[in-house]
């Protein structure tokens, strides 16, 4: 069971080194390998110093496939992995919605990730006007196809985020994530076989008194969790639910 927290556009520098300093002290045994922290890129090097000496994750919630150049406001994997990065968000919803992310450039995102070798964590999930009209499958099969390109290797995370579900406190039922998460299961099985035990998390609005339900559905393994990652507490409460 994985556990990543994203922090999004939250916490400065100090506070992410007294955040880093209590998840630390408060680990039981077995836990640092299963947690992930994604940061923004202005905390990397507190959040980097802070977890030095654990096995707890750490990355960025976007990069550019470029290791360097003219891509003013960009983050540079080539930097990101300079820096011990192990893990980066690709094709998060607030990247797509926000700031234009699409499946295509997710797949260059995860290429360059994979060529430094940093794992992707590569976020899909439907809006709500999508799940009305019936088209979730179609939805994600085309984020699969097209973020899962050809040259990219097995080493990737999968988040299914419901869009309709992220920052809302409207978590998805737990048959919804059931048929959605054995949705995705089969169809990398049939169309992307090295995939096929690709580790699968599931996103929006995950919470510690939610965890425990979510987490025995089929084929959820683990959690992308945002806003009930701020508090290194509630983090931890998750993971052990
Ligand atoms: C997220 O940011 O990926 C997320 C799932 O947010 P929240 O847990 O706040 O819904």
């Amino acid at each position: 069971m994985i556990c990543a927290g994203n922090w999004k556009m939250n916490k400065n520098p100090d506070e992410a080194t007294s955040y880093v300093s209590s998840l630390s002290s408060s680990l039981r045994s077995g836990e640092e390998q299963k947690l992930i922290l994604l940061v923004p890129a202005l905390c990397f090097s507190s959040v980097a110093q802070g977890l030095k000496k654990t096995k707890i994750g750490w990355g960025g919630q976007n990069c550019h496939w470029q290791d360097s150049g003219a891509f003013t406001g960009e983050n540079s994997v080539q930097v990101m992995a300079q820096m011990g990065a192990t893990h980066c968000l690709v094709g998060h919803s607030e990247r797509r919605q926000f700031f234009g992310e699409t499946n295509k450039t997710c797949a260059q995102k995860i290429a360059a990730l994979q060529k430094h070798k940093i794992i992707p964590i590569y976020c899909i999930g439907e809006t709500l006007a999508e799940r009305d009209s019936n088209v979730t499958e179609k939805v994600i099969a085309t984020q699969l196809q097209e973020g899962l390109a050809a040259d990219i290797k097995p080493n990737l995370i999968l988040a299914y985020e419901p869009v309709w579900a992220i920052g809302t406190g409207r978590v998805a039922s737990t048959e919804q994530i059931k048929a959605v998460h054995g949705f995705i299961r089969a169809w990398l099985k049939e169309n992307r076989a090295p995939f096929k035990d690709t580790a699968i998390l599931y996103g929006g609005s995950v919470k510690p008194d939610n965890a425990k339900a979510i987490a025995s559905t089929p084929e959820v393994g683990g959690f992308l969790v945002g806003g009930a990652s701020l508090v290194a507490n509630d983090f931890l409460n998750i993971l052990r639910a």
